[in-house]
């Protein structure tokens, strides 16, 4: 199943490594495309080349629009159990190459080794989720006042639908996109983010080794501005599910037509409310685990932490020696609590706000460029705390998905409320509190798509719902769950008289 050209490149200690390029799957073949490929980097030492990838031009992206239009018709009409089975032969194969998949993960885009093979087993389980599922996807029956007539509902699929994806879940959102996609009977066209492609083409080979068909899941890499409009603006393109950054989702939504359906799940700045009943250590471990384990760069990762005036101080001085503590290295060593940033642009947007930072809040802790033993081929930075910031500082107001976490006192739950709306993002939001009374405020008042109660802003299931308010996702439908699935299908009503 291997489509890889091995290629020798100098490594750090000046030997010979083995690069292996990998191919775009386009019509059920492993292809080149015509351009010269690009370097996939491991952010933890960027002597270190993971892959090098097909930097597809748009005459690739056009074909593989086209391979999946031409195999839309027979894949619409195949029988739901063999499109489960192959689903579920996909997951076989995930679940298979669960660790080596996982190793790749942490070389091309730095998250802790841990959380790559807890990453993957979650979308071996999206995918056996949406294979039993896709199969009670059902319409409706409607009572009428014609007994000769019976009016109901039928889904059916939309036809080429495009996913488009980001380097921080490179297969968990992709899986929860694609396998909905799928088994209701859509054809695909795959494009991950070129700053971690490895992990969406051990996807694509997944199905690919599971007998999907010619042309149903194409798999294309390369820049957005050479692949981006030719899987977007084409009207044959009836849906985009898109993961990204609000402001690339907003382009994308302008520049499609109506009839393009659009799922976009874009940006946030998560809060967490830590209540004067807390338990402190709680709240600290949650801060931690919610903005720091991905080192800061999860779409719901927290970076705002409001907290009463009552217990402020006691959980800033709680939550600095537990950040102090943390050990940050390449995420293929055991025990790493964060590894580095994922890109060049990452360290450097994050860096920018560090200093921004330091201008506008009191700066508490951390922050700095890592670049002693272990770091200097890697984008470290220690995680950086800041006190006193208030709802008009950058810090407090853009997303960073960086390290960083700013601390906002409040002096009521009204006010943390306040606070914690205060932004156009709405993404997930949390609190920490022993109080059922504001537990079921807290649910009510939160202008967020998540709600977190006693737990980290990070993590979603595969069988719930998942999406933001504001401008963290269109209001159109939610990916995930049953929800999931609603957002690859159309409605027809039928009216059947004898
Ligand atoms: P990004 O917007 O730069 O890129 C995301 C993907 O979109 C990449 O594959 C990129 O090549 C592609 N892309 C960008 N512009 C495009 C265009 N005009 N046409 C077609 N494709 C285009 O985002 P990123 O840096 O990869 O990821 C970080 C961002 O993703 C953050 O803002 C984060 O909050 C967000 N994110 C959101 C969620 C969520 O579920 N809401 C989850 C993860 C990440």
């Amino acid at each position: 199943m291997s489509d890889v050209a091995v290629q020798t490149a100098p490594a750090s200690d000046g030997s010979a490594a083995k690069v292996e390029t990998f191919r775009n799957r386009i019509d059920g073949e492993w292809c080149h495309s015509a351009s010269r490929p690009f370097d996939n980097l491991n952010p933890a030492d960027t002597s270190d080349i993971v892959g090098r990838f097909q930097a597809s031009t748009a005459e690739d992206a056009e074909r593989a629009v086209g391979a999946a239009q031409a195999a839309f018709e027979v894949w619409k009409k195949t029988p739901i159990s063999r499109r489960a089975a192959i689903l579920n032969r996909a997951a076989d194969h995930l679940d298979a190459y669960a660790d080596r998949t996982a190793r790749e993960m942490t070389r091309e885009m730095g998250k802790a080794l841990n959380l790559a093979k807890d990453e993957i087993l979650r979308s071996v389980q999206t995918l056996r989720f949406y294979a039993v599922e896709g199969q009670s996807l059902t319409g409706e029956v409607f009572p009428n006042d014609d007994p000769d007539m019976t009016v109901y509902t039928l889904r059916e699929p939309l036809g080429v639908v495009s996913v488009i994806t980001p380097w921080n879940f490179p297969v968990s959102i992709p899986a929860r996109k694609i396998a909905p996609a799928l088994i209701t009977g859509n054809t695909v066209v795959f494009k991950p983010s070129s700053d971690a492609p490895l992990s969406g083409y051990r996807l694509a080979e997944a199905f690919a080794t599971a007998g999907l068909p010619k042309g149903v899941l194409n798999f294309i890499t390369g820049g957005a501005g050479e692949v981006g409009p030719a899987i977007t603006e084409p009207p044959v393109i009836r849906a985009i599910s898109f993961t990204g950054s609000t402001a690339a989702g907003e382009h994308i939504c302008r520049s499609v037509g109506f009839t393009t359906r659009t799922q976009m799940e874009l940006g946030g700045k998560n809060p967490l409310i830590v209540m004067d009943d807390a338990d402190l250590d709680k709240a600290v471990d949650l801060t931690v685990k919610g903005g720091l384990s991905l080192a800061g760069q999860a779409c719901t990762g927290t970076s705002r932490v409001l907290v009463m005036k009552q217990v402020r101080a006691e959980f800033t001085e709680r939550l600095v020696a537990k950040v102090k503590a943390l050990k940050i290295g390449n995420g293929l060593t055991a025990g790493m609590d964060m590894g580095p940033l994922a890109t060049a642009k990452q360290l450097e947007t994050v860096l920018r706000y560090i200093a921004i930072g330091k201008q506008e809040a009191t700066h508490v802790y951390g922050g700095e460029r890592l670049t002693g033993a272990g770091y200097e081929r890697g984008y470290y930075v220690s995680p950086a705390i800041f006190a006193d910031v208030s709802q008009e500082m950058t810090i407090a107001r853009e997303e960073i998905f960086g390290p960083v976490i700013a601390i906002i006192e409040v002096s009521s739950y009204a006010d943390a409320i306040a606070k914690a709306n205060d932004t156009e993002y709405g993404l997930s939001a949390a609190i920490v509190t022993r109080n059922p009374r504001i537990m079921h405020d807290f649910a009510n008042d939160i202008q967020s798509g998540t709600v977190k109660i006693n737990r980290t802003t990070t993590g979603n299931l595969v069988n719930a719902p998942f999406g933001g308010l504001k401008r963290s996702s269109t209001s159109t439908f939610r990916e995930s769950g049953r929800t999931g699935l609603e957002f690859y299908t159309q409605i027809k009503t039928i009216y059947r008289g004898c």
